[in-house]
């Protein structure tokens, strides 16, 4: 008996490095082919070029769509669909202005409305400001001291964190929910240090939102070095004031689409698993580390299995998802398409951190499915591919994570990110080919293992 169940656990456990080895041949053969023949950054450089910035509502978003379209084809798609969102048309109108006026010395600096602000008055506002690190500094200073005041926010990246993301985390509370915070004590405009982790000139863009009850102020985010000289400003004199004019609006809501190809599966087509990143960007850079390096990996993603000629038994689709940056209009569309169709999505992939070096994924799933993953982890080792910590997944496919499809982010090393996200220096030449690639098989070779041995 024992003999027999040694005899019957060998053989499954040849079965399962049988199994194996022919996963790790598949696996080396899209690292090949991505690393030699890919078109991924020959696409990122296209979307860039072509169309550049491109916020939801714009025309470049307009180009966007087709140019998706047109490169999923290409890539070998069975078929490409474009789904129906209405999506927030916010415009930033003319380049925004701010100075610092202290007594009869001016100094004009770097700065933009945030996502979704409301305008100044046209002749601009001019006021006294309010320095404050935090929510509980605003809140002790009261009424009493903010009334009629620019709000400062000063909170810089805890430069501690070695994953860049939980520093941002941390300080982009006071992007978004600051300007509500601060009229809540009658503020009349709220203006946040950039979202970056280095010293640097360029202001930081990213939506805001304000709450319902509570008066619309407008909203701004000045450059890192330009806080620090404001804060040193005001450490020498308290009654410096702050000019601030801006023109942004919200228009009428348009018409756009999240962009979807599709390789049906041959023995499970019913089962889709998704490989994800945001077509839609901020317009004060190209949109290129956020996020065109996760739409053009998820387009290879497809070719890869297509040059392979792997017919995977499980549906995989790519979407470029629109409406990522102010509202996720994109990715809740589709959540309610799927389950309107019924449709079963057993993983969602998500690249929204960059397109850097691949250093794993996170895994935002039950224990059972993670357990199931991390049975392949020693497939990735080879290629650099050890954080399976996380649990941290991407915004676009949330909607239907929230539901409890088990979402996947691709972890990234995260140190440069934040010298460019939503700023002027978001360009291609920040995007490194290679890294770019490496990213690309590591989300193939995971859907390739999700399609082949199911979650
Ligand atoms: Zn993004």
């Amino acid at each position: 008996m024992i003999k027999r169940f040694f005899l019957l656990s060998l053989f499954i456990s040849t079965l399962r490095v049988g199994a194996q080895e022919k996963d790790s041949v598949t696996i080396k053969t899209f690292f090949n082919e991505a690393l030699t023949n890919s078109v991924a950054y020959r696409n990122l450089e296209q979307l860039i070029s072509t169309v550049g910035g491109r916020l939801s509502g714009s025309p470049e978003a307009a180009k966007a769509v087709e140019w998706a379209k047109d490169a999923m084809k290409k890539a070998g798609a069975d078929s490409v669909w474009l789904q129906e969102v209405w999506v927030p048309h916010w415009v930033r109108g003319e380049k925004e202005q701010a100075t610092i006026i202290n007594g009869s010395t001016k100094k004009d600096i770097p700065v933009c409305a945030l996502g979704m602000s409301i305008a100044t008055p046209p002749e601009g506002i001019t006021a006294e400001l309010i320095e404050v690190k935090n929510f509980d500094e605003l809140k002790s200073l009261g009424e009493e001291k903010i009334k009629g005041k620019i709000v400062f926010y000063n909170h810089p990246f805890d430069q501690t964190f070695i994953n860049t993301f939980e520093a941002y985390g941390e300080a982009g509370k006071y992007r978004w929910a600051g300007p509500s915070e601060a009229a809540r004590y009658g503020a009349v405009a709220s203006i946040v240090r950039s979202m970056s982790i280095d010293m640097d000139d360029f202001p930081h863009t990213g939506s805001m939102g304000y709450n319902d009850s509570l008066p619309k102020i407008p909203a701004a985010a000045i450059s890192t070095n330009a806080a620090e000289l404001l804060s040193s400003h005001l450490k020498r004199n308290p009654h410096v004031k702050f000019f601030l004019k801006q023109s942004c609006q919200t228009l009428d809501s348009m018409l756009s689409y999240n962009v979807i190809g599709e390789i049906k599966g041959s023995t499970h087509p019913e089962e889709i698993i998704v490989a994800g990143g945001h077509l839609d960007s901020w317009e004060t850079g190209k949109g290129a580390t956020d996020d065109g390096t996760g739409v053009v990996q998820s387009i290879e993603v497809l070719r890869l299995f297509k040059v392979a000629g792997i017919k995977p038994d499980r549906t995989i689709r790519a979407i470029a998802f629109m409406n990522e940056e102010n509202g996720l209009k994109g990715g809740k569309k589709y959540a309610e398409v799927a389950e309107r169709k019924n449709e079963n999505h057993i993983a969602l992939v998500e690249s929204d951190a960059g397109g850097f070096t691949p250093h794993g994924f996170g895994l935002n799933m039950t224990p059972e499915k993670r357990e199931k993953i991390l049975q392949w982890k020693n497939l990735f080792l080879p290629y650099g591919l050890w954080n399976w910590d996380s649990d941290g997944d991407g915004a676009d496919i949330s909607p239907l994570t929230k539901k409890g499809v088990p979402g996947i982010g691709l972890v990234v090393d995260s140190q440069r990110y934040f010298n460019l996200h939503h700023a002027a220096s978001d360009t291609f030449d920040k995007v490194s080919r290679r890294e770019l690639e490496l990213g690309a098989a590591s989300m193939a070779a995971l859907i390739y293992l999700i399609s082949a041995h199911g979650l």
